[in-house]
């Protein structure tokens, strides 16, 4: 693990290089495409389409590059992130930054976002209690989804990285285990018909968990790598 790791900080530069080069170009299309990406955050700012959005504190939109070749969606805001409007932040967050890192990418560089924008809770009467945090169900996952689909549709990435099997089954509509599924590459169409190559992978919540899952996320992220080389 070691000498890969060593091996690949310095692709890792390459292809930090690279996807920076290719972002540039790109950017002159895409940069309309921003200011319709904060009208549809200032939307779900104020949506109340499922109980989720009467409880929470703030919604989670997503953050990130919004010209991103790399979209990472995890299953919803917990606690943290509830308080900071932020994906991914806290432990969980810091290890995904890391698992980034390994790649040659960043929270700058990919875009991360969850399947639901607000915080799911046990119990929405005590949010300022801890370990109140649980997977979105089905319905507040189908009712957040246009959101979801239409951060893709603007955002157009090349690939699509899903954290952990609450994520993978909402995109995949399928209940294999995510045991079964990672690292497998699948699709996703979007409501308006758009089709983004996936790959599922373990959610960083779940590395802190059990370690030994590492050595798979890092195989998918490997895999990853070499798909953004092919066509950086
Ligand atoms: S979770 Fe999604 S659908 Fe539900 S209130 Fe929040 S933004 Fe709206």
């Amino acid at each position: 693990m070691t000498d890969a790791r060593t091996e690949f900080t310095s692709l890792a530069k390459e292809l930090k290089r690279r996807v920076a080069l290719s972002d540039e170009s790109d950017w002159n299309m895409k940069e309309n495409r921003q200011g319709t990406l904060e009208e549809l955050k200032l939307e779900v700012e104020s949506c109340r389409k499922c109980p989720l959005g009467l409880s929470r504190i703030k919604a989670v939109f997503g953050v990130g590059n919004p010209k991103a070749k790399v979209m990472f969606v995890g299953e919803g805001p917990g606690y943290s992130e509830d308080r900071k409007g932020e994906p991914f932040v806290g432990r969980a967050g810091q290890l995904l930054d890391k698992i980034l890192e390994s790649i040659g990418l960043s929270r700058q560089t990919v875009y991360i976002a969850n399947t639901v924008k607000c915080h799911p809770m046990k119990n929405p009467a005590t949010p300022d209690a801890r370990s109140n945090d649980r997977p979105p169900d089905e319905t507040e996952i189908n009712a957040c989804r246009p959101y979801l689909d239409q951060q893709i549709d603007l955002i157009s990435p090349a690939f699509i990285v899903t954290l952990g099997s609450v994520a993978t089954k909402a995109m995949l509509h399928n209940e294999e285990p995510i045991s079964k599924v990672r690292g497998i590459w699948r699709e996703y169409a979007t409501a308006s018909g758009r089709v983004v190559r996936l790959l599922p992978t373990f959610h960083p919540a779940a590395l802190l968990r059990n370690p030994d899952l590492k050595k798979l996320v890092w195989m998918d992220m490997k895999n990853l790598r070499s798909e953004l080389e092919k066509g950086a």
